[in-house]
């Protein structure tokens, strides 16, 4: 008998040529998952299933939680491996793993069998029965429920035979890499880093632009934003964080700009530049954290003037969102904590007491004529300089 995870994954939707990509990256990224982890691992993929085989000893806990941040998993289980060597020699061993796994005896089961191989003697629901006789003989105080069982063992018979009785939930999505990529605009708060795992978790590879405004912003600020994109990592796969010298261009807008439009034209420059890595980095769309009406720079007018700017569609998968629920996420997947890190934001120090919340389109494009003499300059040295960070999981 061998320790194994059996994991499974959502079929549906996958016809033909999907499939096979699906499968191929599910594994690849249950690989990377798998990396940190202690001991060595097999990954195989006999039809509509993956096995993880560990070569030798590992924490069984550490390897649950490794592969809870692989997109496109819906269940993770810890199964027995075994070969095929009669009903009687299987019976004895699932005796000995309900004995192990569950020491207090008083509880309801169901066994239910799956013959995947159809030249096996017993036929699926015999087996289950038959198991479910040798169980209660061995063990009197367990009890048959075949509607609410406590306990639901799988036996499935294939070339080797599995059986379980745990299954934990996996976090369900696409794999990453299955759908393309996309520019996260990630700041250091709660929002933005939520946004990231939520489209990552529709396949979607994640590269990151971060707005830092030395010497107002401070390297603890931009220490932070690396954090969160590690941690984001560990279901998004390796992030590429581009670090933008967003200072001079700030200082321009505060120095030439109406102050109460301060925040939707930084913010458009903001969009301006992280589409411009976009481009280079070959993402297919633009993700921010913003909600509607969380604040002056996210009412419906401010978004429009913000999405004025941008030729790639933008995705904010917060839109819909109350803070709370974002928040919840962000517990969740482990950001919070992060997040809440009391440094400043390059966008909380440059903002107007009273801004607008009712832009309009046209007034904002000619505010921001004012900078035509300085903005290309400021523009080209802001990319030039811009630093890039891979960011993966410690
Ligand atoms: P968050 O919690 O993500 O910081 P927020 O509620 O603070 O969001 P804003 O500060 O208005 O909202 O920012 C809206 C969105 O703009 C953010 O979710 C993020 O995508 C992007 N953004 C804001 N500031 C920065 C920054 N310094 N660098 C990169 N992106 C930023
Ligand atoms: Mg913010």
């Amino acid at each position: 008998m061998n320790s194994a995870f059996l994991l499974k994954y959502a079929e549906i939707a996958l016809k033909g040529k999907n499939r096979h990509i699906f499968e191929e990256t599910l594994v690849k990224q249950i690989e990377y998952a798998l990396e940190p982890v202690d001991g060595e691992f097999v990954v195989t993929r006999p039809q509509g299933r993956i096995f993880v085989e560990p070569t030798g000893d590992c924490d069984e806990e550490e390897v649950i939680e490794a592969l809870s941040h692989v997109f496109g998993i819906t269940a993770i289980c810890p199964v027995c491996l075994t070969k095929d060597e009669g009903f009687d020699a299987l019976a004895e061993e699932i005796i000995a793993y309900v004995d192990r796994e569950y020491p207090d005896k008083h509880f309801t089961f169901k066994v239910e069998s799956r013959r995947a191989r159809k030249n096996y003697p017993i036929e699926s629901m015999q087996l289950s029965a038959m198991l479910g006789e040798r169980l209660l003989a061995a063990f009197p105080e367990m009890k048959v429920d075949v509607h609410h069982p406590e306990v639901l063992l799988r036996v499935e018979i294939r070339d080797r035979i599995n059986y379980y009785s745990r299954e934990i939930p996996g976090p369900g999505g696409m794999p990453v890499g299955t759908n393309g990529r996309a520019m996260l605009l990630l700041s250091g708060g709660i929002d933005s880093p939520v946004a990231g795992y939520m489209i990552a978790k529709r396949g979607v590879t994640i590269d990151a632009t971060y707005f830092h405004a030395p010497p107002y912003t401070s390297e603890r600020a931009k220490q932070k934003v690396v954090d969160l994109a590690k941690i984001v990592s560990k279901y998004a796969g390796p992030i590429r964080l581009h670090v933008v010298n967003f200072t001079d261009i700030q200082l321009a807008i505060y120095e030439l700009c109406p102050h109460d439009e301060l925040t939707i034209i930084m913010r458009r420059y903001m969009m301006r530049i992280a589409e411009h890595f976009a481009k280079e980095d070959g993402d297919l769309g633009l993700i921010t954290g913003e909600s509607i009406g969380q604040v002056a720079s996210q009412t419906m007018q401010s978004l429009a003037c913000t999405n004025d700017v941008c030729t790639l569609p933008v995705y904010r998968p917060c839109i819909g969102m109350d803070k709370q629920e974002i928040v919840t996420i962000s517990e969740k997947i482990d950001t919070y904590e992060t997040s809440i890190l009391p440094y400043e934001d390059c966008c909380t120090i440059f903002v107007a007491k009273h801004p607008v919340t009712k832009p309009r389109v046209d007034i904002i494009r000619k505010s921001e004529e004012k900078l035509a003499d300085k903005i290309d300059a400021l523009m080209e040295e802001a990319l030039r300089s811009t630093e890039t960070i891979i960011c993966k999981p410690e």
